[in-house]
């Protein structure tokens, strides 16, 4: 169906058939020329009024911009064109016309409000920068991929309806399931663990997470996107070594095949992140933040870190880093805690310095341990018995973790709000389109 050619493959010599949107038309009197687009970039179209049928120059120059237009005619050298080729037209075709009045401007030359930008999406990737964020987030998604399946993880898919959120509590959306109650799944954490326990052994994620989470924050999103590892026999140090060679696993994808579009959002210094990941204790991070002197009050054990805590100590480090060793009782009931002492759970979250991206752990595999959890949580063991009653028939050691993609693809690309690195989000406020 689609024979045309690509603007970036039209060759000297060649007669074509180019189809895009009209960038921009620049009349100069006696010569006129249109800005033909398309996913691949720009090609210049010259009209030459006086010796071109008229209803071909009324055609190509009468056409409002963002038109949707095909252009057949030869293809020849032209060194001041801005890609050293144009187009000679033959024939032009209106194959959808533009309102003459745009939302918002997708040359980039007039800025728009985020919100503007997020209600015209359409409008807004025909933008190189928009358009890079999402070639870059597909890339990312590929390479992550790519670097499961050399940990020898299974791609799984599992339910976003679910009668019992991973958690509980107060940030599940509840819906209406042939009228029974039934929630929005939070996390996949209680379904992958199930599945490192059968002979998948270790298994891999990319899917919705969904958070009733009331604050409105430049890095929360309602309905996200996460990035879950889980693998059996696996303990948590083993889980911090595939998260860090997925995580460069991406940045290399992207520093590789990404140039232009790295370039559309002006970062030419774009680093692959230096590794090992230093693993720094909890005990270490509240010290090191007291030591800042950037919050008014000093942390103490057992604190949860305030987000200007984890900016101070991003600053400190400099770079991406774990902090490991966290205090039992502020991690979830799944986390097992350390062999010699109880305190101390093998939890873990992996920090950009800008702020957490992944949060993981060895998970409880015994059960008596894991329903007691369950109870010093809060949360009824019956209500979770489909999860539970699995640990009966043979659960090995496992441990995982969930990575936010939208905050893997924003601290990449040092994008300023997390709405920039999803097609349509989702907050308090946006629920359409
Ligand atoms: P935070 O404390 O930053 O709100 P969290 O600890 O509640 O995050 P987890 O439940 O640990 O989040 O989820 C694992 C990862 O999933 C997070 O580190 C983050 O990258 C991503 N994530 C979680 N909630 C959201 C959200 N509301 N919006 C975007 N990403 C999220
Ligand atoms: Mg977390």
């Amino acid at each position: 169906m689609d024979d045309r050619t690509y603007t970036a493959e039209a060759t000297p010599g060649e007669t074509v058939t180019v189809a895009g949107w009209v960038h921009e038309i620049r009349d100069l009197g006696g010569i006129a020329f249109l800005i033909l687009r398309d996913t691949t970039g720009r090609i210049q179209v010259k009209f030459e009024k006086d010796e071109m049928d008229d209803e071909l120059v009324e055609m190509g120059l009468g056409v409002s911009r963002e038109s949707v237009v095909a252009v057949t005619g030869d293809v020849k050298e032209e060194p001041r064109a801005p890609t050293d080729v144009e187009v000679v037209p033959e024939s032009v075709e209106v194959l959808s016309r533009a309102d003459t009045e745009l939302p918002l401007d997708p040359t980039g030359k007039v800025d728009a409000e985020l919100s503007t930008r997020l209600d015209n999406r359409t409008l807004d990737l025909r933008r190189e920068a928009g358009q890079a964020i999402f070639s870059i987030r597909s890339e990312v998604q590929a390479a992550v991929r790519e670097a499961f399946r050399e940990a020898d993880a299974t791609e799984i898919n599992t339910p976003k309806i679910v009668a019992t959120g991973t958690e509980g509590g107060t940030e599940l959306f509840p819906i209406t399931y042939f009228g029974r109650e039934a929630f929005m799944n939070q996390s996949p954490q209680l379904f992958k663990q199930l599945i490192a326990g059968s002979n998948l052994e270790r298994v891999f994620e990319i899917g919705p997470i969904f958070r009733a989470e009331e604050h409105n924050t430049p890095r929360h999103l309602n309905e996200a996107t996460s990035i879950d590892f889980e693998g059996a026999f696996c303990d948590h140090n083993d889980a911090m070594d595939v998260c860090e060679s997925v995580v460069v696993a991406a940045y290399e994808a992207v520093a590789e095949n990404c140039a232009e579009e790295l370039d559309a959002l002006g970062l030419d210094e774009f680093e692959v992140p230096d590794t090992p990941f230093p693993r720094i204790s909890y005990e270490e991070a509240i010290e090191r933040i007291n030591v800042t002197g950037e919050l008014d009050e000093q942390l103490v054990w057992g604190d949860d870190l305030p987000t200007e805590g984890e900016k101070a100590l991003g600053n400190d480090v400099g770079g991406h880093y774990f902090i490991t060793d966290w205090p039992a009782e502020i991690k979830p009931f799944y986390i097992m805690d350390h062999d010699d002492d109880e305190t101390l759970s093998t939890g873990f979250d992996m920090m950009h310095p800008r702020m957490e991206l992944v949060s993981g752990g060895q998970r409880e595999h015994r059960r008596e341990e894991l329903i007691a959890g369950f109870e010093a949580q809060g949360l009824d063991p019956e209500a979770f018995e489909y999860y539970t009653k699995m640990f009966k028939y043979g659960m090995p050691p496992h441990a995982g973790w969930g990575l936010g993609a939208e905050r893997l693809i924003m601290t990449m690309l040092d994008l300023d709000n997390i709405r920039e690195a999803v097609l349509f989000p989702r907050d308090r406020q946006r629920l359409s389109p």
